[in-house]
């Protein structure tokens, strides 16, 4: 275990510090289990998988068209060839292909072993029982070679890749059915905060309602992840003590917003000197710079500020790589783009920021970025309306219109 030094008297920690210590401390579970193919998408591989088989299997036509041996054949010129049969994907041609002779085949269709090429249903002529070909014909093509992918006994995927519907494609062609991937992670989540309200109740003076848990249950709902909401608790510390307690007992993490920083009634960071290993940081970034991280029991603890924009920008730069690790995740930075700001920023010197913006490309491909409005840590509206952060480094003082900013979409195609 880490150092988990409070930093009450230290100057702030830098995001990738934080992130650091996260991953010093966090070792990936132990656990593994077998899973149908079709029930793996999400998973983590947790060891390396081979390929039994040559993939393509055979040698086969890209196109539809005529298969012929170009050995003897001066392809310069026009030429013709008896046509002795046909491959089809799934039925091959039986016989053997003799000198003079071509066959019709069809995409995915095995080659017989003496072709070489396949020329283009579209350039040919048919001429009774044979098939004339132009001069000049591309020779050796349209062919795909026997394990040109993957050879038997090659990697197809190695350990630590969240497997997507690529992989799933990808085993199936190679005839494997079943996969071992990392046990989900355990994570428990809960609010805390007198003012919380659930949904669909009205507001009592001065009370919001509860957005984390939302929040949170979104971005926890992965298949690596084993999430369980456990509502809001108030800000009483028997109440914050009893869950907590409890929550460490049967989860690998838990993660609570609220209540993190050094408040009146703030009571987490207090409770948590109590229960275990944990620290209150202060992370050099905006939204988030309250943010505790240790361990009660056997369960990680990560403390989340209040405002739910602090909440899930947080989450996803430091808890996402901690949860990742966990999982057996094989690291990777998210993707990253240079975008010209069309409009200027302000921005105060000391913490890197993430602000949300909305990036647009032109025809020409070229990417441009803008404030997608209200930047306060309690504004989901402009959140929602954003497409992406744009990463101010903490020693930036704004920055002007046409200036290019580093900038972090929010999706991924696959
Ligand atoms: P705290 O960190 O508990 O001082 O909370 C900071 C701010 O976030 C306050 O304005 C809280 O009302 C707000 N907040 C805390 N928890 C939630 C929640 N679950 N949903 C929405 N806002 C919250
Ligand atoms: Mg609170």
């Amino acid at each position: 275990m880490i150092d988990l030094c409070s930093l009450e008297n230290e100057p702030m920690l830098s995001v990738e510090a934080a992130r650091e210590r996260i991953a010093a401390a966090l070792e990936p579970v132990i656990g593994v289990e077998k899973t149908a193919l079709k029930y793996a998408l999400g998973r983590v591989l947790a060891e390396p998988v081979c390929s039994p088989l040559d993939i393509p299997h055979d040698r086969n036509a890209a196109v539809d068209g005529y298969a012929f041996s170009s050995r003897d054949i001066d392809t310069a010129q026009a030429f013709r060839l008896h046509l002795a049969g046909a491959s089809w994907a799934g039925k091959p041609f039986q016989g053997q292909l003799n000198a003079g002779e071509c066959i019709r085949i069809f995409t995915g269709a095995v080659l017989p072993r003496e072709a070489d090429s396949v020329v283009m249903q579209e350039f040919v002529t048919v001429d009774g029982d044979y098939t004339v070909f132009p001069a000049a014909v591309p020779a050796r093509r349209f062919v795909r070679e026997t394990g040109e992918d993957v050879k038997s006994g090659g990697i197809l995927c190695g350990a630590g890749k969240k497997l997507t519907a690529i992989e799933l494609g990808l085993f199936a062609s190679a005839g494997i059915y079943d996969v071992v991937v990392k046990r989900p992670v355990n994570i428990a989540f809960f609010s805390t905060g007198d003012e919380l309200t659930g949904i669909g109740k009205p507001l009592a003076p001065g009370k919001i309602h509860d957005s984390n848990r939302y929040i949170l249950g979104g971005l926890l709902t992965d298949p690596c992840y084993c999430a369980a909401d456990l509502g809001v608790i108030g800000d009483d510390m028997r109440q914050l003590e009893d869950a907590l307690s409890q929550a460490a007992l049967n989860h690998d993490v838990i993660i609570t917003t609220g209540g993190a920083s050094v408040g009146e009634a703030d009571f987490i960071t207090r409770i948590l000197e109590r229960l275990g290993e944990v620290h209150l940081w202060k992370i050099a970034m905006k939204p988030g710079k309250p943010f505790a991280f240790g361990k009660i029991g056997k369960a990680f603890f990560f403390g989340l500020p209040g405002n739910p924009v602090a909440v899930a920008v947080t989450f996803q730069q430091i808890v996402k790589p901690g949860l990742g690790r966990l999982t057996g995740l094989m690291p990777a930075s998210p993707l990253r783009i240079k975008a010209m700001l069309t409009a200027p920023l302000k921005k105060e010197p000391g913490r890197l920021e993430f602000q949300r913006g909305i990036l647009t490309q032109n025809a020409d491909g070229e990417f441009f970025v803008a404030s997608a409005g209200g930047q306060g840590s309690h504004m989901l509206g402009s959140m929602s309306a954003s497409n992406c952060y744009i990463i101010l480094p903490a020693d930036c003082c704004g920055v002007q219109a046409n200036e290019p900013v580093w900038v972090e979409p929010f999706q991924t195609s696959l």
